[in-house]
This record gives structure tokens, sequence and C-alpha cells, in this order.
């Protein structure tokens, strides 16, 4: 049952709306534009060295124009106390009319082409990019939120199983909101104290740094999961993440194969283990330097094949874990 290893991608897609409260369309929609072009190259690299990837996909991107966009809009919207973290609170001045004349907010032509490659998942990141610990929202209006995410998607014949929750803010209580719309997994954070995430104001430069510092050496180990371990859970089962694919910086270009090194080796660490090792990022994190972003993970991807070969390493979705986690249950 548990013999080998397998190999997880999440990719939290959200273009224009996971970052709205934090940078402008000026200094980042280039970036963010880019994602038209990422997301059909890391399509291409995924399907060469047969990898799969959950695409955890924010619903305001499945709408085609603002009147659709709107149409699914929960009547009960977050009360962030801080209102910057609302998308709602604009009346989305920013949104155009039309997806045709707008890269930053719409995304549909990319669910569709995603589609297209069914070894992947399409999963949520919410429907609003929805922030589970911050004060103000409460649990009736996260459930709203879900269960806009449900329809936006059901609307392209996507089933919803899996979630990864926007900053990574997980919140216990939501637990069984989430089991009442069908999702069984979502993706936990790495176990040790500067991975920890509570709310916006929890982001201390300590945490920083060393979150920062162990990407090129080994601070916190290699977090990868064992299975059954995994199953011993409730449901919905969490699936954590095991590092953060940092995007390409060229003042710190000289860090890069210290970075791809530690991937690497903890790629081979839950081979040899018949471990889970779960990588994460956005896709808008290869907007920029776009090059360089795809040759560190060519080399990654490479040699998760190395290790297909040679340990029987296997890329999973998250739903394909969540039904292993499933049966080592039963
Ligand atoms: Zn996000």
């Amino acid at each position: 049952m548990n013999d080998t290893g397998h190999f997880v991608i999440s990719l939290d897609f959200e273009l224009f709306w996971g970052v709205r409260d934090k940078r402008t369309l000026a200094s980042y929609g280039e970036s963010i534009a880019n994602v038209q072009k990422v997301i059909p190259k890391l399509l291409n690299f995924f399907d060469l060295y047969n990898a799969k990837a959950t695409f955890a996909t924010v619903g305001f991107l499945f709408s085609n124009s603002k009147e659709e966009l709107l149409s699914y809009c929960p009547r009960q919207k977050p009360n962030y106390i801080d209102e910057n973290l609302s998308p709602y609170a604009d009346d989305f001045n920013l949104v155009k009319e039309s997806s045709k004349d707008d890269p930053y907010h719409y995304a549909l032509n990319l669910i569709k082409l995603i589609k297209t490659h069914p070894q992947h998942e399409i999963s949520t990141h919410t429907f609003s990019h929805y922030y589970c610990l911050e004060k103000g929202q409460t649990k009736q209006d996260f459930e709203a939120d879900i269960k806009a995410a449900i329809a936006i998607a059901s609307k392209e014949e996507i089933v919803i199983e899996s979630i990864v929750f926007p900053r990574n803010q997980f919140n216990d209580a939501y637990k069984n909101i989430l089991l009442k719309y069908g999702i069984k997994s979502y993706r936990g954070n790495e176990e040790v104290w500067f991975q920890s995430y509570q709310n916006e104001e929890d982001t201390s430069l300590l945490k920083k740094i060393f979150r920062t510092a162990n990407c090129y050496i080994n601070l916190s180990g290699h977090h990868t999961y064992s299975l059954p371990d995994l199953a011993t859970n409730e449901l919905p089962f969490n699936i954590p993440s095991s590092r953060f694919l940092r995007p390409f910086q060229k003042r710190i270009s000289f860090l890069k194969p210290l970075q791809v090194r530690r991937i690497k080796k903890s790629m081979t660490h839950a081979a040899k283990k018949k471990e889970l090792f779960h990588l994460w990022w956005h896709p808008h994190n290869f907007g920029a330097n776009m090059n360089e972003n795809f040759e560190i993970l060519e080399e990654i991807l490479k040699h998760y094949k190395y290790l297909n070969t040679k340990y029987n390493f296997k890329a999973a979705t998250m739903v394909e874990i969540e039904r292993k986690l499933q049966a080592l249950k039963s």
C-alpha cells in the first residue's frame, strides 16, 4: 500500500486577488499579467517530466465578466476589522467589465487550459482569497465563501475536493464546513515555530529571517511525511507543506544552487524513506525572472524523474493523496 514516496506540488493560483492588499498594479502588474505565459509553460514542463500539480484556484478567477463575478458573490461577506483585506470593500473598482481587457483578475481561459491536462487537479484557494484567522470574519462568512467557490467551479464542471488556505491561515474551527461541502484535504503548514501563521500581525521579522534562511540551509529538517502518520488524523486530512519554492532574485542569485540542493536533498530523503514531499508556490512568483525560475523548476523536475526511476517516487495530486489516506484509514 504505502510502498513508495510521493511528490506533491500545489500552486496558489490567485493573480492579483492574492496580493491586492500588499502590492499595486503599477509595481506588480507585469508579474501578474505574465501568468498568462507562466501557466502554459508550467503545463508543458509538467508534461515533459510526468509531474502533477494541484492548482488551488481563487473562485473569482472562474468568471468571464464583472457581471458574472458579481452574480456569484455571496450576500454574506467577511467584515475584516482591517478593511484593506476585503476585496469587496472597493466595489471591485479595479476590475474591468470583461476578462478580455483584464489579465489581473480573470483566468477562465487558463482554467480551461489546465482542464485539458487531466492529470492535474483543480482545487480551491477559497472564492475571495478569504482569511480564516483575521479578526472580524465569522464561520458563517467562511461558509458563504466556500459555497460560492464550489458553485462557480461547478459551472465549469469542476468538483472541488481540496483546499489551500490563503496566507496559510488554517482555522481548526472551520473543518466541519469543509467536510459539509465535500472538501476532504487541505495543505497545512510545516511544524516549526517560524512557519506558524496566525494573522497579518504575526509576520514578525525574526520569523521571516528564519523562513528565508531555511530555504537555503537545513535549519528545520526535511519536512517529509509518512502517509500512515497523516492517515491517523481526522478528516479533512492535512497534507502539509514541505517547502515554499522561493522565486529567483537577482541580488541573491548566488544562493540559487543552495536552494535547489536543499530541495533535491529533501526529495531524495522522501523517496528513500517512502514519504511525501510537498512543494508549493504561486504562478505569479514565476512572472518575473521567468527563465531563471523555470531553470530552477527544471532541475527539480529532472531530479523527480531520476527519483521516479530509481525509487519509484511518484507524483500525486492532493486528491490522490487523500484517497490513499482514506484507504490507509479503513
Ligand atoms: Zn494566496
